[in-house]
């Protein structure tokens, strides 16, 4: 009776995403071979639940909607109310690719086409207000360059759509690295308020255009290492700013997302979990070491946004909708009850 329920599911599961494929394009289970629509059959309720443990659960940017502003940027809570970790954009790792060697996660590839089909049919956020969306197009390609920068040094510990906004009034302002020397910084804090850390990312706008200016020509440096000596620029930014900015693929950019889901689907080696003690000190530089470490270097570019995506619709920070998920039966977080 139980099995029967399960596969009954599973079909519903499947036809959906089936459906939802046809409808976008994308190719059917049958099409894909058989072990995404093994995936399918083998429904998600056959996995003993157990007590949510082993994976931190992060309240960040893709927490809940914003509630009343405060009047500052205390690093203890944003101003969406979710609990925040100190602004530390220089995070050190301690992993080394000599932790990883050889290894590589059980059924990723499955996993990956699975997170691509669910991709394609449910959009988010960061598909039309991600950093790469805000900057204006009209504008040379330097103006561009540092505009994408800005708006990654925004986004940290932001929502998506906050950040989008923001840009957005500050492209009306005149967003340039001559205009933000001369605005004022209260008047700065106002354009890019509420995003998280408003008033140190004003002063850190500000020093940056003038590093930019006096050092670059206006422009933006054209490597991770320069990048991550400007104020508020850490190697997440880094990575994805030389992608975006520069069409360099330089390292995976491992935002909360990304760094949130590696950990869930098992994609982090033993080694660098046993070093940091325990998976929830591993940082988001020991994650971009080791995924670096077994991912090919032609998906570099495309996981991030793919688990960005995925994390603001369906793997959610908090209450994942595992039973929506093609990997449920393959993920070792799925047995969580959440
Ligand atoms: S935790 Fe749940 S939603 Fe996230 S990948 Fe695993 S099964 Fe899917």
């Amino acid at each position: 009776m139980a099995l029967r329920k399960t596969t009954t599911r599973a079909a519903v599961l499947a036809s959906r995403y089936q459906t939802r494929g046809r409808k976008t394009g994308a190719t059917s289970d049958a099409q894909n071979g058989p072990l995404a629509a093994e995936n399918l059959t083998k429904g998600c309720n056959e996995v003993p639940s157990r007590k949510r443990s082993s994976v931190k659960i992060e309240e960040d940017e893709a927490c809940g909607s914003p509630k009343t502003l405060k009047s500052d940027d205390s690093p203890s809570t944003d101003i969406s109310g979710c609990k925040q970790e100190p602004l530390d954009l220089k995070e050190e790792p301690i992993t080394s690719k000599d932790d990883c060697a050889s290894w590589s996660p059980a059924n990723w590839m499955r996993i990956v086409e699975n997170i691509r089909k669910m991709r394609k049919d449910v959009p988010a956020p960061v598909d039309t207000m991600g950093c790469d969306m805000c900057h204006d197009k009209e504008e040379s390609p330097a103006i561009q360059r540092y505009q994408i920068l800005v708006s990654l040094m925004l986004s940290s510990q932001t929502k998506d759509q906050v950040t989008f906004a923001a840009m957005g009034r500050l492209r009306g302002h005149g967003l340039t690295p001559e205009n933000m020397i001369a605005t004022d910084e209260s008047v700065l804090q106002e354009l890019i308020k509420p995003v998280g850390f408003y008033k140190r990312k004003a002063i850190y706008i500000k020093k940056a255009s003038q590093i930019l200016l006096d050092s670059f020509g206006g422009d933006i440096p054209e490597s991770v290492e320069e990048l991550c000596k400007l104020p508020g620029v850490g190697p997440k930014m880094a990575h994805i700013c030389m992608n975006s900015a520069w069409n360099v693929v330089s390292g995976i950019g491992v935002d909360t997302h990304v760094h949130r889901i590696s950990q869930r689907l098992g994609w982090l080696p033993p080694d660098v979990i046993r070093k940091r003690k325990k998976l929830e000190n591993l940082t988001p530089e020991d994650t971009r070491i080791a995924l670096e470490s077994w991912l090919p270097r032609d998906l570099w570019s495309e996981v991030n946004h793919l688990l960005v995506g995925f994390g603001q619709t369906i793997c959610k920070p908090v209450g994942p909708m595992c039973s929506e998920c093609l990997n449920c039966s393959i993920c070792p977080a799925s047995k969580i009850k959440w």
